[in-house]
């Protein structure tokens, strides 16, 4: 279980030799997102020139699959590098299969698609991601997860929450927030959740499919960071049974039509459309077709409901308007349904295409 992680190894060293050197070349790190649509992965090449743009990073490739195939790793967004700091940088990659044809769990390609389309329409979509995610400990459990009871169900003891006993990991959900931003993520905050271990961090509001971009790289970070603390990062969305530990990626949306005055009758008018396509819906939530959300989409206790309802302030709705929305007239709606293990060029997508182009998907 202890084995030799990055964080029993003496931080100096890191110092000394990773940013103390200064070297006269550049680190990219290409991450990508594994073949289960989950994972995520990297690989670092060297480059003799600042790149400031993703496409002066060249492509490259990696052996996926048993019988080992190639793919191409094409950069498609570019981020400062926390932790080699400096010139060092992050890109996004889009995987493609040896012919050029996106891989099977590509699923940027349709989404910039969507968005692409949906300029002409001129409706700037924006998206809020709501990442929440567990931090696991050593020993499989949710970091502060009491040993001799089972919490009370996920509240008011723990969310938002200050002080000991009551929020567990603080220091990586911190450094999280500060590497994000470093690195050029559109983050707008965070909060301790609703069970011991449990955090949120939130993106956006960003139009189109930076949102999307932004919160895999931000995923990135947090698992990047975890080896430093010797605790995982989990995304799943019930790692416990029961009326305790769900783990949602709530989805706040907007066209340009709802954020202006009297734009409350553009976001109720969404609740069919998204209704309509609501069982389809459901299987886009996570990478297993939504049978890891199932056991989360209860309707209480602050999850969606699976059984389409929308409604203002109500958080057992599967979407939901916010209180401060309904007052100002104008603003956004929330998707409760995607699980926090969802991937968000899919949910997004999928957004647009229903209720901005009004097509299946
Ligand atoms: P909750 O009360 O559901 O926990 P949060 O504060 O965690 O809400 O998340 C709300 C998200 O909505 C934030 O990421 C915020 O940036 C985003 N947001 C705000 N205005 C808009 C908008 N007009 N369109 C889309 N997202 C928005
Ligand atoms: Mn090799
Ligand atoms: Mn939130
Ligand atoms: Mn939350
Ligand atoms: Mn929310």
């Amino acid at each position: 279980m202890e084995g030799p992680c990055s964080y029993r190894f003496n931080k100096s060293v890191h110092s000394s030799y990773v940013l103390g050197l200064p070297i006269p070349k550049v680190l990219v790190e290409y991450v990508y997102i594994a073949e289960d649509g989950y994972n995520i992965h990297s690989k670092c090449r060297k480059l003799n020139q600042v790149p400031t743009d993703p496409s002066d990073v060249p492509t490259w490739s990696f052996a996926a699959n048993f019988p080992v195939e190639d793919r191409f790793l094409k950069p498609v967004a570019i981020y400062n590098d926390p932790f080699r700091q400096g010139n060092h940088k992050l890109v996004l990659c889009e995987v493609y299969a040896n012919d050029w044809t996106p891989a099977p769990r590509n699923f940027r390609k349709s989404c910039t698609d969507a968005m692409k389309t949906a300029e002409v329409t001129e409706a700037a979509p924006w998206f809020g991601l709501e990442q929440e995610y567990s931090i696991i400990d050593p020993s499989n459990r949710p970091l502060g997860w009491p040993s001799p009871f089972m919490p009370q169900p996920s509240g008011p003891m723990h969310h938002d929450a200050v002080g000991m006993h009551k929020t567990f990991g603080r220091d990586l959900y911190e450094a999280h927030l500060f590497t994000c931003i470093y690195a050029g993520i559109n983050i707008s905050g965070g909060n301790a959740e609703a069970f011991p271990g449990q955090w949120e961090f939130q993106v956006g509001p960003t139009e189109g499919v930076q949102a999307s971009d932004d919160l895999w790289m931000a995923r990135y970070l947090l698992h990047r960071l975890s080896e430093e603390f010797g605790v995982a990062v989990s995304f799943h969305p019930k790692i416990i049974p029961g009326d305790v530990g769900a783990c949602g990626g709530h989805v706040n949306f907007s066209t340009k039509q709802m954020r202006e005055d009297g734009g409350i009758q553009h976001i109720k008018a969404a609740m069919p459309l998204l209704a309509r396509t609501h069982d389809q819906f459901l299987r886009l939530c996570d990478p297993h077709g939504g049978a890891d959300n199932e056991a989360r989409i209860k309707g209480f206790f602050c999850t969606a409901s699976k059984h389409f309802k929308w409604g203002i302030e109500d958080r057992d709705a599967t979407v939901r308007i916010p209180r401060q929305v309904a007052e100002d007239g104008k603003g956004f709606l929330e998707d409760r349904r995607p699980a926090a293990n969802f991937d968000p060029y899919i949910v997004t997508d999928a957004l647009v295409r229903t209720i901005v182009l009004r097509q299946d998907f």
